[in-house]
């Protein structure tokens, strides 16, 4: 199953784009501009379900838990969200309701029916990221976030890595630590699923050509990382 928590930079016109100019919530402080791209090829190429709010982050963010600080941001890379400042709890359980629920109440439903038609499953997290943050350059083209669970991040990372063109990011630009592996840890670790997080810098998936490239090249390494996660289910 493919997820893409930040694949939308929809923001509901109720909400009159938050104060922000359009040119703004094109960057990645709406979204992870290229994700969904590359997320909707890979789940083509896979044959894998895919999941994904459209709502961008600004409204609420579906990587975090319903009482992290960071689910309604009233910054983001800097930037003030002050239409965010002062939120009713009303407003608060609305944009949960509307936006936060259904993505992972469908996430769950799509999980359950797998399970119980005991169908292999595995998660994959589709984000990216700047190539520049807080004036810091990031050297990696891709990183690979993971928790304890291994199993697919150290088959990705060495996919990637056969390539000595890339600089891959092992649990960088972030890692779980940073409170960014929310969706993952709810939806995998209870049935011990395999996931992982692929974060891919958002230069590198500008154009269609580029996103074609990385999720034809991510699709490989993951058809090949599957059988092995996979082996000891399937027999
Ligand atoms: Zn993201």
């Amino acid at each position: 199953m493919i997820l893409c928590d930040h694949a939308s930079n929809r923001i509901p016109e109720a909400y009159q784009s938050l104060g922000f100019a359009e040119e703004a919530l094109q960057t990645h402080i709406a979204w992870d501009p290229g994700a969904l791209a590359v997320a909707r090829l890979l789940s083509a190429k896979l044959d894998a379900p895919l999941f994904w709010p459209d709502a961008s982050r600004l409204i609420i963010d579906c990587n975090r838990a319903p009482d992290a600080s960071s689910l309604i941001v009233t910054e983001s890379e800097g930037r003030p969200v002050p239409a965010n400042r002062v939120l009713s709890e009303h407003e608060r359980s609305r944009r949960l309701e509307r936006i936060h629920v259904p993505f992972h109440d469908a996430i769950d439903a799509c999980l359950t029916r797998r399970m119980s038609s005991g169908r292999p499953t595995a998660l994959i997290a589709i984000h990216s990221f700047t190539p520049v943050y807080f004036g810091k350059v990031r050297p990696w083209q891709a990183g690979i976030l993971f928790d304890d669970d291994r199993r697919l991040a150290d088959l990705l990372i060495g996919g990637l890595e056969a390539d000595p063109a890339l600089t891959v990011g092992i649990n960088q630009p972030y890692s779980p630590a940073d409170g960014v592996y929310y969706t993952l840890s709810r939806h995998a670790q209870p049935e011990g699923l395999p996931a992982a997080m692929i974060e891919i810098r958002n230069d590198e998936i500008g154009d269609e050509a580029s996103q074609r490239r990385w999720a034809y090249r991510l699709a490989d390494i993951l058809l090949a990382a599957a059988s092995g996660v996979f082996e000891h289910v399937m027999v």
